[in-house]
């Protein structure tokens, strides 16, 4: 099997016992640290130190995948990304590479896949594998 395609095994905090709603949900400013940007005009904007960021939703969504698993709804985006509206989360999700939907929940939200690979989405962590 080829490096690039061993699975990364997602769900460490349920591997580990933590409940996923007891995790700090928010998009990480990468200037200050902090959590909870917010988005406005297609843009991540921090309320701490004022730094707009065009991508921050994309390492929450890799942070997700590894904390949570690889499946997320529209609902859980829009708590785990701090995104006030559904059709803003689904416009944020409908333009990320690696964000597919998998289909609608019985509820009627839709169901997205995040297929995120060791290799080429996580080099950031490099040195933690
Ligand atoms: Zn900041």
């Amino acid at each position: 099997m080829k490096k690039e395609h061993t699975p990364l095994i997602p769900n460490i905090a349920g591997r580990t016992g933590i409940e996923a709603s007891h995790l700090s949900s928010g998009t990480m400013c990468m200037n200050c640290k902090q959590l909870g940007m917010i988005r406005y005009n297609g843009w991540w904007r921090c309320l701490n130190c004022g730094k707009r960021a065009r991508y921050a939703h994309e390492y929450a969504l890799r942070d997700h995948f590894l904390l949570i698993g690889d499946t997320i709804s529209t609902s859980s985006a829009m708590w785990w990304l701090g995104i006030e509206s559904g059709s803003s989360t689904r416009k944020v999700l409908g333009a990320t590479s690696g964000v597919q939907i998998l289909g609608k929940l019985k509820h009627g939200e839709n169901l997205y896949s995040l297929n995120y690979k060791h290799n080429t989405h996580y080099e950031y962590l490099e040195e933690f594998f």
